[in-house]
């Protein structure tokens, strides 16, 4: 069968269940195109062809045996910051170039027992901080719609991985936008669970507080099956909630009369492009068209200082965090030196890229005697206020409904030497992660050849209401069926 790797999770169960074709010959298959337009792409750091075609025999036999499950046998790629035992684990950083993790993360032991089959680890910004992959210390990723543009960040690999199709789904980690954004830039659909519904047991950690694990996939279909499938209270992360998992697919049904959709007018932020703008408009009339109940009058009056909020709170608890890199007991060390101290030092000034440094030494200066309360604890409470905002337009309505990026794709190298341009490609993505509630990302269009893409926020655990908003929408658009020619 060709273009046997353009298919979706369901599409792929369906002809695995009827046995038309093997986990064999799919895997096969998506390697093939993998390295095909992998030299354009550059979505991975790691490719894993030998276990890839291990899994999928393992996939074939429990198939055999009757034992197929939706995610069996299905080639995925996942983002280089979740722990794989055995297989290389970067971060995309110098300082984790060699580490093998001794363990596997919890998603990742919930994906082997539903059958998965790894293809690879996909590239991103170095430790996830980043909104185009450049920061990566190995290399830039290619947006596959138009390979002189960024895919976005910081799981940029996994979303370009995913819109060309190098794999039929990956995973994706987010702290402040980094599924959602590159999945928008991308074309594809990307989900952050609410903060406690995956567990963060082996997400090598940016901003504990912020961080969580979700999916990439090419239609809302598959990221329901995602979800189902690694979502759930896990007792070695404690922010996990033992609240119960549902199916998700059975949220996905094209009725959405009467859902009460919030439009807020601070996420159509000054200088967003116009282009974007209309063609989210265009999305929100269509939902209007749908059946649902759609109020352009919203107002979240916090949202102006989350951007701000969040490079105190991601930076200091970064600091904390990437302050286990010392070169003592795991990653990069430097060892000419004459004594401990300098060598601790020299491992962090080569292991690390400018970026990351940049994020630790905000993040300790925020944290430090004198400036503790003027920045860290400030933006604590201004968290709490955000929260409140979220609260509040959820008495009113179901989901609020907002642009994922203020622009298309960037040219690579456009935003390097400027960080608040690029911190600036997360205001619409960021204040989610403060509050902890869910935001799904699904295409909405395109302008001039590059994906927009829309967000559907909801309340904490609301994943269904969101999935079965993007549903109707995906059903009643083409976007989701378009797919980039990489040239
Ligand atoms: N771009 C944001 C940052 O650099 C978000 C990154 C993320 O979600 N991991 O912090």
């Amino acid at each position: 069968m060709s273009d046997l790797h353009k298919i979706t999770i369901h599409e792929a169960h369906k002809l695995l269940k009827e046995k038309k074709v093997s986990s064999v010959e799919l895997t096969e298959a998506v390697l093939e195109h993998l390295h095909k337009v992998e030299g354009k792409v550059r979505a991975c750091v790691t490719i894993t062809d030998k276990q890839a075609l291990e899994y999928a025999k393992a996939a074939d036999k429990a198939i055999a045996a009757g034992n197929i499950k939706p995610l069996t046998g299905v080639p995925a790629l996942i983002k280089d910051v979740i722990c794989t035992k055995g297989i290389r684990t970067t971060c995309s950083s110098k300082m984790l170039e060699n580490f093998v993790p001794p363990y596997d993360a919890n998603v990742i032991e919930k994906l082997k027992a539903d059958g998965y089959v790894i293809v690879g680890k996909t590239n991103m910004d170095e430790f996830a901080m980043g909104s185009s992959t450049e920061n990566s210390a190995f290399f830039v990723t290619h947006n596959p719609w138009n390979l002189d543009c960024v895919p976005g960040g910081s799981s940029g690999g996994s979303a370009a991985a995913t819109a060309s199709d190098e794999a039929i789904y990956s995973l994706g980690s987010d702290t402040g936008g980094s599924i959602r954004q590159p999945a928008g830039l991308c074309g594809v659909v990307g989900l952050k669970p609410t903060y406690g519904r995956v567990s963060r047991y082996g997400l090598v950690a940016f901003a504990s507080s912020l961080d969580q694990i979700g999916p990439i996939t090419k239609d809302v279909t598959d990221s329901a099956l995602i979800m189902n499938s690694i979502s759930g209270y896990d007792k070695r992360d404690s922010t996990t909630m033992p609240c119960e998992v549902p199916d998700y697919t059975k949220a996905l049904k094209s009725d959405i009369r009467n859902v009460r959709i919030g439009i807020p007018k601070e996420y159509f932020v000054e200088g967003m492009q116009p282009a974007v703008r209309k063609a989210v408009e265009t999305a929100i009339q269509k939902l209007e068209e749908l059946g649902a109940k759609v109020d352009r009058n919203v107002s979240l009056p916090y949202t102006e200082y989350a951007l701000a909020a969040y490079y105190i709170l991601a930076p200091s608890e970064a600091s904390a965090n990437l302050a286990r890199y010392d070169g003592v007991k795991y990653g990069f060390s430097y060892r000419d030196t004459t004594n401990m101290w300098e060598a601790m030092e020299k491992t962090k000034q080569y292991g690390f890229g400018a970026e990351v440094k940049r994020r630790i030494m905000l993040g300790t200066y925020a944290l430090s005697a004198g400036y503790y309360d003027a920045y860290y604890l400030k933006a604590q409470k201004v968290r709490t206020l955000i929260k409140r905002d979220f609260e509040k337009a959820f008495g009113q309505y179901d989901v609020l409904v907002t642009p994922v990026s203020p622009t298309t794709a960037f040219k690579i190298g456009e935003k390097v030497d400027d960080p608040v341009q690029m911190y600036l490609s997360d205001v619409c993505t960021l204040p989610i992660n403060i509050a902890g509630v869910p935001a799904i990302s699904i295409p909405a269009g395109f302008v001039d050849g590059l994906p927009v893409g829309m967000q559907i926020i909801g309340k904490h655990f609301s994943e269904e209401m969101l999935l079965r908003v993007a549903y109707a929408y995906e059903q009643a658009t083409p976007w989701h069926t378009k797919k980039p020619t990489i040239a």
